[in-house]
């Protein structure tokens, strides 16, 4: 198809996630068609760097050889295979084992799932079930943070606290609990340090868990950082408070390193960047660098011992999905996670990470710009109308948005968030160089902004 009908059958009939389905009409789609290092090709030949390594996902980049020969070597070797009834596979077992023997904490075993929306929607379903076979079916509450993003089905929208992913959709569903998000410069009180900030949430928490009653929460979930709220990176005290008060009520902690996991934040886990020690942590996008998609959940030998022995009374563990450890998914997994290790992902994070929250750092002296904040490869620019007082703009006038589409006019894709937040989430294997050009021709978009807000 040429681009004209390909873009006039895209509007006829796509259905496009994440969307304004009445914008998408008049501004219509910007048609990929190849990949190369950091960079994706639209179909006029225009090179784009992807800022947000697709969403927060192709860590590799967008033309690794090595995943397509893993890849096609297992499909020409057994294309499908499943893990259900005693049933089992090569690359799904070397997964679990990479795994677990990298894992942030002891775990006991790997399950798999599709996406990052499943893994936590199975780790919703392992908690419930693990706590009728404690004997304990009234422990179910679970509490995520404000601006969390868990995923869309119905029971993670729920843990989702973003308003787009609640209204309309009649969520969220009964016992789902939203305690307040380490975002400091937003919610600080005058003169708190951060560790004070941090303390008092984890002391809200607290009240909430008594309020409540400790016998009905079962689990709190965290992102190590938060991404689709806004790139929060919490307080260095904060998961130290907060895992202080769960642990006082057995509440598990559930890690979602769904955007973490794999080197983003500079170490292999998001919780080794912060200190958490997670009795269950859920993953996807970079597990794959986003060319198949597979995710996985981790548990540890408690969960573990629970799942077994109520499954062992019923007959079986109920749950899976056709698709659980898809061997072809698989096996681009391991390469990846093999890749990773042989490439040493973690020095490029270290040197290209440290390059990105300079620059960022950097343009806190842009009128524009409130805040920078981030770690590793993973960053945020918060826009303001007054820096000062950290007065935002007004949402209606869309400033972050329209510096994003700017910056798609300069050839780089990054996202716009709720509050004015733009983020950065480029490949893991970014140069130094391609930092620079990614901020340079992002810095051009926001000044040309910044001259049409002035006039
Ligand atoms: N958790 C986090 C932290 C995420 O960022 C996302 C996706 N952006 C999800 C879960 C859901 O993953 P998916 O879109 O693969 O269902």
């Amino acid at each position: 198809m040429t681009s004209n009908t390909l873009r006039d059958a895209d509007l006829s009939y796509v259905l496009h996630p994440y969307t304004n389905l009445v914008a998408h009409e008049t501004k219509g789609p910007l048609i990929a068609v190849r990949g190369e290092g950091v960079r994706i090709f639209d179909e006029k030949g225009q090179d784009y760097i992807e800022g947000m390594a697709g969403l927060w996902c192709a860590s590799l980049g967008f033309n690794e050889p090595r995943l397509v020969e893993a890849a096609t070597r297992q499909m020409q070797t057994l294309p499908f295979a499943h893990m259900f009834n005693h049933k089992s596979h090569g690359p799904g077992i070397e997964l679990a084992q990479a795994l677990i023997e990298r894992a942030p904490v002891p775990m006991a075993r790997a399950f798999f799932a599709n996406s990052g929306s499943e893994a936590n929607d199975t780790a919703i379903k392992m908690i419930w079930y693990m706590n009728n076979a404690l004997g304990r079916p009234e422990k179910k509450k679970l509490i995520a943070r404000k601006r969390a993003y868990h995923g869309v089905t119905v029971a993670t929208a729920s843990l989702t606290s973003l308003p787009a992913n609640h209204r309309d959709f009649d969520l969220p569903i009964d016992r789902i609990l939203h305690t307040a998000c380490p975002h400091y410069y937003r919610e600080a009180q005058p003169g708190e340090s951060e560790d004070a900030f941090a303390r008092r949430l984890a002391a809200e928490l607290e009240e909430m868990i008594l309020a409540e009653g400790p016998e009905t929460v079962a689990a709190f979930f965290a992102e190590p950082v938060m991404g689709a709220g806004g790139v929060i990176v919490p307080p260095e005290t904060y998961f130290q408070h907060i895992q202080a008060v769960l642990q006082k009520y057995d509440v598990l902690l559930v890690a979602d390193e769904v955007i973490c996991g794999f080197g983003r934040t500079g170490r292999y886990w998001g919780s080794q960047t912060f200190d958490m020690k997670p009795d269950i942590l859920t993953c996807a996008k970079a597990l794959s660098s986003a060319y198949l998609p597979i995710s996985a959940v981790l548990v540890n030998e408690r969960v573990y011992e629970a799942l077994k022995s109520n499954s062992g009374k019923i007959g079986t563990f109920g749950h899976g999905y056709t698709y659980s450890a898809h061997p072809v998914a698989a096996a681009v997994a391991l390469e990846t996670v093999r890749l990773y290790d042989e490439r040493d992902i973690l020095g490029n994070v270290a040197t290209s990470g440290a390059r990105m929250q300079a620059r960022l750092q950097a343009l806190t002296a842009h009128p524009l710009v409130g805040q920078a904040r981030g770690v590793g490869l993973i960053g945020a620019l918060e826009l303001v109308e007054d820096k000062a007082t950290k007065r935002a703009f007004d949402p209606a006038r869309a400033v972050a948005p329209k510096v994003v589409e700017r910056a798609q006019d300069h050839g780089v894709i990054l996202r716009a968030m709720a509050g004015d937040a733009i983020a950065f989430s480029p490949p893991l294997i970014i140069s130094e160089a391609e930092v620079d050009e990614m901020i340079d021709r992002f810095t051009r978009a926001l000044d040309e902004v910044t001259a049409d807000l002035g006039a």
